[in-house]
């Protein structure tokens, strides 16, 4: 008999890890490894940021808080909400906790009863379904095609969801690929959705200021009558690059709110005062580095899309936002190259041409890779030119 928990048997190993421990090794061995894996933008914490927790720290804000976030904090999340979505919630409507990844699992936990099923499309960020398996739920993946940019389409919900359905999770603009839904195709996913009237939706909007090219961000909560019951999250890891402050808030249905923080209240208790205080002034100070920032993804964007394309057996589509890409390589899997997977790809990719990337199945599509741009053009250049010469060698 093991000593551990038959729940965290259902949790499979991070599938990223292989590839993450292999590259740290080789860096170790000396090599010279590029690595376009990263989760979390290359970019500083801005300043004014930074300044308000050294401040909270002089004033003495460094002691317990209220279990889910500080009044302060709550507020600058209901203006934030109102300025950038035009969405009204009250403050016993937000709840604040360490990370998003706590959020949702707050959520998740404190809604799912053993057997609940979860809807989510794939290609997926890799914690929903190990956070739904964890607390006791049935993911129900639904795999998305590359025509469609990776995005659920009314059909393919149509067919998925039932009365069973407790949960769908949509997360936009996407990790890993990028994609994001326009107005019009949450619309039209929302016809279906008001029909089944005991499913929620979580919408996961932590890539909203990370778009390009004009795009307008839109959120299923603006859908009103799905406002009710859905829990929209968001955080200001990937914002504000905060991501080692760990801030995740979520609004939502007051019940699921109550219930968050109860669970929170018996973990971890109230997120760190003083990333609360930084936190306060990356939602209330200036926004005008968001858009340099992005301006910056934009042109790794527009080299990384153009670089793969360029490459034989690789075809790459260009997404709205966020800061990955999720280029095709099946053209090079196969008995002509040995290469059966993806996985097999990434590796020796890893191996031969020292460039790190992860897998497409390790977010649940075969025959991909996802590429993080999130790294300076410089490594860009030289990874996109090692990933080209290693494609080109094989065939
Ligand atoms: C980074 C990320 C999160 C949450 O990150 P936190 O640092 O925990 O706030 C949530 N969803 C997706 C899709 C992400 O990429």
């Amino acid at each position: 008999m093991s000593i551990v928990s038959n729940s965290l048997k259902r949790i499979k190993p991070s599938p990223t890890m292989a590839v993450t421990s292999k590259a740290r090794e080789m860096r170790a061995a000396g090599k010279d490894v590029i690595g376009l894996g990263a989760g979390e933008p290359d970019f500083d914490t801005p300043d004014n940021i930074k300044e308000a927790a050294i401040e909270a720290i002089k004033l003495g804000d460094t002691k317990y808080t209220a279990v889910d976030g500080t009044p302060k904090l709550k507020k600058a999340i209901q203006s934030k909400f109102k300025r950038e979505n035009n969405l009204s919630y009250e403050i016993d409507q937000i709840s604040v906790g360490t990370g998003g990844k706590q959020v949702l699992y707050n959520a998740f936990m404190a809604t799912i009863n053993k057997g609940d099923e979860v809807l989510i499309p794939a290609p997926y960020w890799v914690s929903y379904p190990d956070i739904i398996l964890l607390a006791g739920g049935k993911p129900k993946i639904v795999k998305c095609s590359e025509k469609n940019n990776f995005k659920l389409t009314p059909n393919e919900l149509k067919k998925a969801i039932s009365k069973k359905t407790k949960w769908i999770i949509l997360n936009s603009p996407s990790n890993p690929t990028g994609s994001a839904y326009t107005k019009k195709e949450i619309i039209a996913l929302s016809k279906i959705l008001l029909k089944y009237k005991k499913t929620f939706i979580l919408s996961d909007d932590i890539y909203e200021h990370i778009t390009y090219d004009n795009f307008k961000f839109y959120t299923i909560a603006q859908v009103e009558k799905l406002k009710s019951r859905t829990l929209t999250m968001n955080g200001v890891s990937k914002s504000y690059s905060m991501t080692g402050w760990r801030i995740g808030y979520a609004a939502g249905p007051k019940e699921i709110i109550k219930a968050m923080a109860k669970i929170q209240s018996q973990s971890t208790s109230n997120p760190t005062s003083i990333s609360q205080a930084a936190a306060v002034e990356a939602l209330n100070g200036t926004q005008d580095f968001i858009k340099i920032r992005s301006d910056s993804f934009k042109a790794r964007r527009d080299f990384v899309v153009q670089s793969l394309n360029n490459i034989k057996g690789l075809s790459c589509s260009k997404p709205e936002g966020a800061f990955y890409v999720f280029p095709n390589c099946k053209k090079l899997l196969g008995n002509k190259t040995k290469l059966k997977s993806d996985k097999d790809f990434v590796e020796r990719l890893l191996e031969k041409g020292e460039v790190a990337v992860v897998q497409g199945s390790a977010f649940g599509l075969n025959g991909y890779f996802r590429v993080s741009y999130a790294t300076s053009m410089e490594n860009l250049k030289k990874a996109m030119e090692r990933i080209k010469i290693f494609c080109e060698s094989l065939s």
